[in-house]
C-alpha cells in the first residue's frame, strides 16, 4: 500500500527545500527529508531566492554594461 507521493521544489547547492503548506524554504539535508519524508517525498531540482540572488550578482558582475544603467548615473546619450 502506498501513500500518495508528494513532489517537492528542493535546492541541492543551499539545501533548501520548499514547504508548500508553508510558502516557506527550509534547511534540509538530502539525510534528512529521507529520514522524515523516506519515500513519500519526491525532490525536483529547484532554484531557491538565494540562488536567485546569486545569479542576480554573478549578471551583475559578468555584464556590468546591462546594470550600469539603473545604478549609476544616468548619461544622456544622442
Ligand atoms: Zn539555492
Amino acid at each position: 500500500m502506498r501513500a500518495s507521493i508528494v513532489t517537492s521544489q528542493y535546492c541541492r547547492v543551499h539545501q533548501l527545500l520548499f514547504i508548500r503548506s508553508l510558502q516557506e524554504w527550509l534547511a534540509f539535508s538530502p539525510a534528512h527529508i529521507a529520514h522524515a519524508f523516506g519515500d513519500a517525498m519526491q525532490v525536483v531540482e529547484a532554484t531557491c531566492p538565494r540562488c536567485l540572488a546569486m545569479t542576480q550578482s554573478a549578471m551583475h558582475r559578468q555584464f556590468p554594461a546591462l546594470y550600469a544603467r539603473s545604478s549609476g548615473p544616468v548619461t544622456p546619450e544622442g
